[in-house]
């Protein structure tokens, strides 16, 4: 029998989810409850069943109350409609708590686990709030619709930080970085500009950046020269369910989301209804999540005892379907068999796979953000996005230039990002979606009034303004991009 040392109680909020979720929580809590873990439980209500009733966010008002109480949320996955009004719970739960690293280590389990890559073993750290899963979208124009990304210093700085004091703490050597800042050097290129900033507080940890799509080929073909990556959230999204799936199977990889103040658990992978009610799912991914939850919460005692007895399970080769394998698997168990193989082996350590032991103090701090002083600020244009049904750029031109005055003067319009005027090529596809820029002569400061004075003569002459976007500079470097071809 396992023995564990008293410890006070914790109080957590569960949510069972949808899909395969109730059976995966149902043998997480089993292991949990078996292991000793000191835990109370709040259960609510998310998902599925909240959205057909109604509840386009998904959850319960009064459910987030029990939420920012507890801190602490273990959460199976749920069902997010596609298309419609729905947002993603998943997505509102770690912006509103703030929760702005997603840690999703994908280690292999080899000779065990069927692999390609047997020496795989990396943590994909990834920014959690921002980027392009704002979900700020905007129809336009009949023919276009636009997501904003948006990427900001103190995101950028979080998670490059947590991402390098994980790597302190957890004795990792290397930080690679993924963006795609040759093409979006606002954006990308802040994310790039602070791993670089960052870095320089820890020359003891190996350092890197890929661009990200020869990066994320190099790391689904040699992931054993990688070890903890940080990313962009969409980039991580994708990427860690690469890394889960070759390291063995997306049901084997938990997460953890971390905010300042409170902390969300979870499996990496989703609800997979066609697999639900079938006592098929690996539970793996919940449990991993739950024993970051627990090192988490200072249980790390528990958490060790768990990670050791799964561990000794997948080499004992009992194993769930989607990791069984002719050959290497003994036993080809259920779901729920799998959590009770575990609970058997509770006190046991894997005799090949290496066992583990966390060390009590885990939880990771950063300082909190710091603001910089404000920067000096010039205005130097506008760009003045238009929906015209035409497709000869020349004829917009001739339509735009008559809202010229004085030292304002059109500099260029482009279309989807690529310049078509002046000198544009015949062959470059036009859509409905026009971009004007109006910049005063020698990039001379411009004035807020003379923005709203282009409007109106823009009113005058009967073109449609979708949306205008100010071009400033901070302290004499240009804060803007410049047209593609330009
Ligand atoms: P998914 O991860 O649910 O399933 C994709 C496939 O992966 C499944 O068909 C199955 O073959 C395999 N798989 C996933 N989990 C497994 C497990 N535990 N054991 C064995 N095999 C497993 O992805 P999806 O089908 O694209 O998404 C289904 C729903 O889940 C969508 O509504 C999506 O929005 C949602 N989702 C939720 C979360 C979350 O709650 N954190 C995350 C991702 C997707």
């Amino acid at each position: 029998m396992w023995y564990k040392k008293q410890q006070p109680m914790t109080r957590i909020t569960i949510a069972k989810g949808d899909g395969i979720g109730p059976e995966i929580m149902e043998a997480t809590l089993k292991v949990l409850s078996a292991a000793g873990a000191a835990l109370e439980y709040d259960e609510i209500e998310v998902g599925e069943k909240e959205y057909l009733a109604g509840n386009t966010s998904g959850i319960k008002p009064e459910s987030w109350d029990v939420i920012r109480k507890n801190k602490v949320f273990l959460k199976a996955p749920i069902t997010t409609p596609q298309g419609g009004g729905y947002k993603s719970l998943n997505v509102s739960t770690r912006k509103f708590l703030g929760l702005f690293a997603n840690v999703r280590p994908c280690t292999s389990l080899y000779p065990f686990v069927d692999t390609k890559h047997p020496k795989m073993d990396i943590v994909i750290v990834r920014e959690n709030e921002e980027d392009l899963y704002a979900g700020i979208e905007h129809q336009q124009t009949d023919e276009v619709v636009q997501c904003l990304k948006l990427i900001s210093r103190p995101g950028c700085e979080k998670i490059i930080r947590y991402a390098f004091e994980y790597a302190k703490q957890n004795n990792r050597k290397k930080v690679t970085c993924f963006t795609k800042d040759n093409i979006m050097k606002q954006t990308d290129g802040l994310f790039h500009q602070v791993f670089e900033e960052i870095g320089k507080e820890y020359p003891e940890i190996e350092q890197e950046h890929w661009i990200i799509d020869i990066g994320a080929a190099k790391m689904a073909d040699t992931p054993e020269n990688f070890d903890v990556i940080v990313v962009p959230n969409l980039y991580g999204d994708v990427l860690s369910d690469v890394a889960a799936q070759i390291a063995g199977s997306v049901g084997l990889a938990g997460s953890s989301n971390i905010g300042e103040e409170c902390a969300m658990f979870e499996a990496i992978h989703g609800s997979a209804p066609k697999m639900a009610g079938k006592n098929t799912a690996n539970p793996s991914g919940l449990l991993q999540g739950a024993v970051m939850m627990l090192n988490h919460i200072g249980q790390s005692d528990v958490a060790a005892a768990i990670q050791n007895a799964w561990l000794k399970t997948i080499e004992d080769g009992i194993h769930t379907k989607d990791i069984y394998q002719e050959g290497i698997s003994k036993k080809l168990v259920g779901t729920q068999e799998f959590a009770d193989a575990i609970i058997q082996n509770l006190g046991q350590k894997p005799n090949q796979l290496q066992p583990v032991s966390y060390s009590q103090e885990y939880k990771i701090q950063i300082p909190k953000y710091q603001r910089k002083p404000q920067q000096a600020k010039t205005l130097e244009g506008v760009d003045i996005f238009v929906h015209w049904p035409g497709f000869e750029a020349n004829q917009l031109a001739e339509l735009m230039t008559q809202l010229q005055k004085d030292k304002i003067k059109l500099s260029m319009i482009t279309n989807r990002g690529i310049k078509v005027w002046p000198n544009g090529f015949e062959e470059t596809f036009c859509t409905d979606h026009w971009r004007c820029r109006f910049v005063k002569e020698d990039y001379q400061e411009m004035s807020r009034a003379e923005i709203i004075e282009l409007l109106q003569r823009a009113i005058e002459t009967k073109v449609e303004v979708i949306k205008t976007e100010n071009l400033y500079s901070f302290e004499g470097k240009k804060g803007y991009s410049l047209g593609q071809g330009q």
